[in-house]
């Protein structure tokens, strides 16, 4: 295995792995940002250079995601985690009801947040079955007034994701941190997306929001200025600084998805990786199983377990002694957990699935 500058394989659910080449960039650009005498940490938000990363962000967001024109893109702070707070804060007014689809740990996080603001009318909770699978949403029983309903396209935990874009007849919101722009997306047909940057855009600091306009339409004319979406929009996601060096470290794996094929090319590369853990669990007589339902099979993240708990940290170990990092599952459901975002590489998974070969056949 000989990677670049001695890296190893990070499997690190997030933040997590950036592609060399961005990081090179930024390498190469730390001290003296294109002519400006100053690393991008250093200059003001107001002068010249940034407003041309964060609007040339923006742009190559939208195109790579074919965000619709009267669609608003920002870059906000408080990660994904303040958004759980801020959709309903803005969103779920009183005598209103919002529903929640929960597929894992984080619409369960969101889902109590909004508990906290308004009602909620939780129409799925796949608990019993300890998160393993994601309902078909327009199956569901929605009922025709809920102010909304959100849900988590991809279960960073659990590893469980919906695999298709929702059609449904109330606004919705989603929490894209884990999986936005593993592939193309219909952004037409979602009225809130989230994702904080760290999972598979860049260092952590950034959480993009993208807004409809009849989502943004609905948010209260007047609200605590750092909560309020169209103090934001107004701002241009600068009314207090925002996060600079991670807005221009996204604007960086923007430019470099577009250069290498946009989201059609990282889901068929992200189709493969998935493809080479699940066949190497799928395959393995039974030594590893997986966590997700075949049918809710994360793309992100593959979760899976041993026989025992002994076997788990024996494989942990030796994998991270051949420079396989970051394997350990969440603590919440123990095993295994391969965070495989778009900029880890095709092969990493195939290195891994032959070390898991290797593994089942000396302790099976
Ligand atoms: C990581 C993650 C979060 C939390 O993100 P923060 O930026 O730490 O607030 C929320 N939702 C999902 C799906 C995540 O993967």
């Amino acid at each position: 295995m000989s990677q670049p500058y001695g890296r190893v394989y990070n499997f690190s659910a997030g933040p997590s792995t950036l592609p060399v080449e961005v990081l090179e960039q930024a390498r190469d650009e730390l001290l003296n940002y294109r002519g400006a005498g100053m690393s991008v940490m250093e200059m003001s938000h107001r002068a010249e250079p940034f407003e041309t990363i964060i609007a040339e962000a923006e742009r190559d967001l939208r195109q790579l995601l074919g965000v619709p024109a009267d669609y608003k893109v920002l870059f906000l702070q408080g990660g994904a985690t303040l958004q759980f707070s801020m959709v309903p804060l803005s969103f779920l007014p009183q005598g209103r009801t919002a529903a929640y689809v929960v597929t894992g740990t984080w619409g369960s996080k969101a889902r109590e947040a909004a508990e906290m603001v308004g009602a909620v009318n939780c129409l799925y909770d796949a608990k019993a079955t300890k998160y393993d699978r994601a309902p078909a949403l327009q199956d569901l029983q929605i009922p025709a007034d809920v102010a909304y309903l959100h849900f988590t396209s991809n279960e960073t935990v659990q590893g469980v994701d919906f695999q298709t874009d929702p059609e449904l007849p109330v606004p919705n919101v989603c929490d894209m941190s884990s999986n936005i722009l593993s592939r193309p997306v219909d952004v037409g047909r979602y009225d809130l997306i989230y994702a904080g940057a760290q999972k598979n855009m860049g260092p952590a600091g950034a959480c993009v929001v993208i807004l409809s306009p009849r989502m943004l339409e609905l948010a209260p004319e007047q609200t605590h200025p750092m909560l309020d979406y169209r103090l934001q929009v107004e701002h241009g996601s600068m009314y207090n600084t925002p996060p600079c060096y991670s807005i221009y470290m996204c604007g960086l794996v923007y430019r470099h998805l577009l250069k290498h094929g946009g989201l059609e090319a990282m889901a068929a590369r992200n189709c493969e990786k998935a493809r080479l853990l699940y066949d190497a669990i799928d395959g393995s007589g039974g030594f590893y199983t997986g966590h997700a339902q075949p049918g809710s099979r994360s793309f992100m993240n593959v979760t899976f377990r041993l026989p025992s708990e002994e076997l788990t940290s024996q494989f942990v170990k030796e994998a991270a002694a051949e420079g396989f990092d970051g394997l350990k599952g969440h603590r919440s459901v123990g095993g295994c957990r391969a965070s495989i975002y778009n900029a880890f590489p095709v092969e990493g998974c195939g290195e891994l699935a032959g070390f898991m070969k290797q593994f089942a056949g000396k302790n099976g």
